[in-house]
């Protein structure tokens, strides 16, 4: 494993408190927050409090602890926002972008969470 963790990213800032967010939800080692250029009437960020730079890293080198926390805490927005077919709602979407290819801007693990109206389809160009 070779990832190299860039701390002044805008999440790393946000979560030292250097720059503020409008925070949805917290637990010990996640947190989450509305995105700032929202695509859809709802559209959340989670975060691991950790130096993780994308969903691959987190995977294989989180601890089973924060693990744990942050896929709980993707399940305590969801049902934050009602949006959850368990919870009558009309559901949502997920997405993690990492890298050049998976066009991911902020290089802290993050996934998006979407929903408010039909998100569309997975991906709009084709290969
Ligand atoms: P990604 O392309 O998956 O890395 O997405 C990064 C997301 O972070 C984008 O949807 C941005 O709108 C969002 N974003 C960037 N800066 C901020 C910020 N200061 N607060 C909240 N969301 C942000």
């Amino acid at each position: 494993m070779d990832y190299i963790y860039d701390d002044q990213n805008i999440f790393a800032k946000i979560l030292r408190g250097e720059l503020p967010c409008n925070k949805v939800h917290e637990t010990e080692h996640s947190l989450a927050f509305a995105d700032i250029a929202p695509k859809a009437p709802h559209h959340v960020l989670v975060i691991p409090k950790g130096p993780y730079v994308s969903y691959d890293h987190f995977a294989r080198a989180a601890s089973e602890a924060e693990i744990l926390d942050y896929t709980r805490a993707v399940g305590e927005v969801i049902a934050k926002l009602g949006v959850g077919p368990g919870d009558g709602g009309n559901g949502y979407r997920v997405i993690s972008n990492s890298g050049s290819d998976g066009v991911q801007e902020v290089p802290h693990l993050h996934v998006h969470i979407l929903a408010g109206r039909n998100i569309g389809p997975l991906v709009v160009n084709q290969p």
